[in-house]
């Protein structure tokens, strides 16, 4: 079965690239410009993964990873930050508020599919150590 990539990015082109970049690999995805309770949005989807936008024009993407991760519901879900800066104290910041990993754009073509490639895998890792 496909896995399924929860996309949260205010900027429309962005949403559009990482959606379409997704769905050509042949993933399923769910987009979402990051309005709303994002951890409802991963507790109804289930995504396999999510890709959050650092600065959205409603949230702090960091704030709503840290809402994910708090929920049994979606902690175990994998969250890849993406964000335009990443300075030293920057990646700190986005790795404590729980994301697993995070992108810096402009995005190169071959780290963003590997980034996601190798957290989808490493979660399925740990899904079978658990069962
Ligand atoms: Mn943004």
């Amino acid at each position: 079965m496909a896995k399924k990539v929860l996309i949260v990015e205010d900027n429309d082109l962005n949403l559009r690239l990482f959606n379409d970049l997704l769905e050509l690999e042949g993933y399923q995805t769910i987009t979402s410009s990051g309005e709303g309770d994002l951890t409802s949005l991963a507790r109804i989807t289930r995504p396999d993964l999510i890709l959050m936008d650092v600065r959205l024009k409603s949230a702090d993407g960091l704030e709503a990873t840290r809402r994910i991760k708090k929920n049994p519901d979606t902690r175990a879900i994998p969250v890849i930050a993406i964000t335009a800066c990443a300075m030293a104290g920057d990646a700190d910041r986005i790795l404590a508020s729980g994301c697993a990993d995070y992108l810096t754009k402009p995005i190169s073509l071959p780290w963003f599919l590997g980034t996601v490639r190798k957290h989808l895998h490493n979660h399925e890792a740990e899904l079978n150590n658990a069962a």
